[in-house]
């Protein structure tokens, strides 16, 4: 029987995460290493191209306009300073270059020079991804003639939880975005944040719902909220970490040809806890100092964990 699966129930994935530990990180390792080289990490870079002021209410989130979090406003970025970014970001070893621009969708003629990056991102030889908002049909056209690899929409949560955390957007609109995605064939990279304040049954939909797509997403970004001071969810619990390495184990279990990017909140954890998300089948991680604009990982410290554990570029 094939492992790829997109029939999961929601019994099958609760006793996946309801496995004694050790049995679970060891059973996500096997299933990653029958696709993927064990000592292989991808690395990526994401700039935020245009910063703040967006339209949407997204609870986490620094950029929404509605909440008072301090920052800074900016315009979409010229394509000069872009592509600065982007070869030091392919200096550092980033084989894939993110640019995510605080969007309710992407206005036309910032389409057209976001496209316009794209091409001359993908000309220096790296992967692209954009993550610009809700895409309709002809949107998405723009970007795949420009060669856009890889187009990122997060479900963020799970259906139930989802209207506790955005109001000016549905999850249906998500999931369609992700359709027009991938009917003009951009990969997609789709995934969810721990730390919303859900319960495991809302954490184990959202893996039902990544994992029930006519197609997995190739990539699966797991993270972890940064509390942003200003949100409502700035003094959110924090989730414990070994449910969220479950979390990343039963990901992968789930979805074993994908990969599960270890993305915000890395930061914030240790050397441990990020080598247990590896044991648990993470291959993908964000290089560079700032995530959007969060604080991310530095270099120097990721280069001593990948020194430490024997793991190179993929
Ligand atoms: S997460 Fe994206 S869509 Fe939501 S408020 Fe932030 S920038 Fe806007």
């Amino acid at each position: 029987m094939t492992d790829i699966r997109h029939n999961w129930t929601t019994d099958e994935i609760t006793a996946l995460y309801e496995l004694p530990f050790m049995e679970l990180v060891f059973q996500a390792q096997t299933a990653h290493r029958k696709y993927f080289p064990p000592n292989k990490m991808q690395f990526a870079t994401l700039l935020n191209i245009k910063t703040g002021a967006c339209p949407e209410d997204c609870k986490y989130c620094s950029q929404a306009g509605i909440y008072n979090t301090g920052l800074k406003k900016e315009k979409l970025m010229c394509i000069e300073d872009v592509l600065a970014a982007a070869k030091v970001a392919k200096e550092q070893g980033s084989k894939r270059f993110c640019m995510g621009a605080a969007w309710r969708t992407p206005p036309a003629k910032d389409l057209a020079k976001v496209a316009e990056m794209v091409k001359k991102v993908k000309a220096m030889g790296l992967e692209t991804c954009v993550t610009l908002g809700m895409l309709d049909a002809e949107q998405t056209e723009v970007l795949k003639d420009a060669g856009l690899d890889y187009y990122n929409h997060n479900l963020d949560t799970s259906p139930e939880h989802y209207k506790k955390i955005i109001s000016t957007r549905t999850y249906q609109d998500r999931l369609d975005t992700l359709e027009n995605v991938r009917q003009a064939g951009i990969k997609v990279c789709c995934g969810g944040i721990l730390g919303l304040g859900e319960t495991r049954a809302d954490r184990i939909s959202l893996l039902l719902n990544l994992a029930n797509l006519c197609e997995h997403p190739q990539s699966v970004p797991i993270n972890n909220l940064i509390p942003v001071p200003g949100t409502p969810m700035a003094n959110n619990e924090k989730v414990d970490a070994f449910e969220f390495v479950r979390t990343i184990a039963v990901a992968k279990i789930m979805m074993p040809k994908s990969f599960i990017r270890l993305s915000a909140g890395r930061h914030d954890m240790s050397y441990e806890l990020q080598t247990l998300c590896f044991l648990a089948g993470a291959n993908s991680i964000f290089l560079g100092d700032k995530l959007l604009t969060e604080e991310n990982s530095s270099l120097g410290r990721d280069q001593v964990l990948m020194e430490t554990l024997g793991i190179s570029s993929l």
